[in-house]
């Protein structure tokens, strides 16, 4: 088969530094680009297939229904719309202008990333709450309840939470004060894969909506997200996101659509710039049932095994790795080195270009992250980190 990247005079990376968005995400199992090509081959209703997704996604995070969807940010778009205009058909079809009817989304100053702008790209207006002690290190107070009942009023329509291992500890704290307030909590929850638990985790404390990535840790295809929660929530994003140029005298809506809750049929939402194709959605189930049934203590001795070799080759260097029994997720090789970021340049910069994850690079580390790092690609890395070092 001819290689597209050799055409198009695109390089191809060493990527020892995780499933991240800017370098493709996820590498797909044969399995995955298979039903993806199956699934290309075809015409089928699409929010019949969603529905098929919902059950399946549902199964595998525990919620009452799911959705498929371009991406995590996505996930959040959608979620943000959801929760603005319930069943309204006016509301959307009116956004992201929402500053007619109840729009607000608190968040906690400290989940605050760069993924926030997916919510208020629904039209959301996120109002902050909270103090920064723990997230900055100032202090050593999380969120409290009494930050989140202060700043109820009847613009707000829901919470949001980004999930991670600090923040996590505040989680059963927002739940409860979203639950006595009656509003959705909205969890970012898109790179907390693995471990697969996780998959379940948010659901069973008793998140209403919860967005993961389907191109990172899951593997399946770069733009795919799944969104899981609950059902009204459920419909109402898939609502926004489908192609809605339908009669409606020949409508027939998803299953998971209830007609009675609409006035009229909907127009196409806010997310029908996000539409998720027939090969997307295959291809994440496909890959959500791959990643639901695989053995990661197995996967992780194996990646283990993988960074051991490439430890002791790289000499005198000083690589620690941190079992995934610490790092939560899968096992990384942390080496040690002087001027973290300008090593990382360099190897970015090499033939093959070569990138490993600058997330400690701060305090002089650079994390050999395996995740998507293909065995073949073991060698030449360590090529490369040898000229380098
Ligand atoms: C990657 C990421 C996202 C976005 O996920 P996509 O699937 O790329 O849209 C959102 N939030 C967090 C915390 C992420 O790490």
């Amino acid at each position: 088969m001819s290689d597209p990247y050799a055409r198009l005079g695109v390089r191809r990376r060493i990527n020892a530094a995780g499933a991240l968005t800017r370098l493709g995400g996820a590498v797909m199992a044969a399995e995955v680009v298979e039903a993806m090509a199956a699934a290309s081959r075809a015409s089928v209703d699409i929010g019949e297939l969603q529905d098929a997704a919902s059950a399946r996604t549902a199964q595998a995070t525990g919620a009452e229904a799911g959705l498929v969807t371009t991406g995590a940010a996505a996930a959040l778009t959608l979620a943000a719309a959801a929760a603005i205009a319930r069943w309204d058909v006016a509301k959307m079809a009116a956004l992201p202008h929402a500053d007619g009817f109840p729009r607000d989304i608190l968040i906690p100053r400290t989940h605050r990333t760069g993924y926030a702008h997916a919510l208020a790209a629904s039209g959301a207006r996120l109002v902050d709450i909270g103090h920064n002690d723990r997230g900055t290190g100032a202090g050593v107070r999380g969120l409290e309840a009494w930050e989140i009942e202060a700043a109820l009023s009847p613009s707000v329509v829901a919470m949001a939470f980004s999930a991670n291992a600090t923040s996590l500890t505040d989680l059963p704290t927002a739940i409860a004060a979203c639950r006595s307030a009656g509003i959705p909590l909205i969890v970012d929850a898109a790179a907390q894969l693995p471990p697969k638990e996780n998959l379940k985790r948010f659901i069973a404390m008793g998140a209403d909506l919860v967005a993961f990535s389907g191109g990172k840790a899951l593997g399946g295809p770069q733009a795919s997200g799944i969104l899981a929660g609950r059902r009204d929530l459920i419909a109402s994003a898939l609502l926004q996101q489908l192609d809605m140029d339908v009669a409606p005298e020949t409508w027939t809506p998803p299953r998971l659509v209830d007609r009675a809750n609409l006035r009229g049929v909907p127009h196409h939402g806010i997310g029908r710039g996000f539409k998720a194709g027939k090969e997307e959605i295959v291809g994440l189930l496909t890959a959500l049932e791959r990643f639901v049934t695989a053995d990661d203590a197995a996967d992780n001795a194996r990646l283990e095994a993988r960074l051991k070799a490439i430890a002791a080759e790289l000499g005198g260097h000083k690589a620690t790795l941190v079992p995934a029994s610490v790092t939560g997720r899968v096992p990384v090789l942390e080496i040690t080195v002087p001027q973290a970021l300008a090593v990382s340049a360099r190897l970015q910069h090499g033939d093959p270009p070569v990138h490993l994850s600058e997330r400690h690079a701060q305090r002089g580390v650079l994390t050999l992250d395996p995740q998507v790092l293909l065995p073949e690609h073991d060698a030449p890395l360590v090529a490369a980190l040898r000229a380098v070092l």
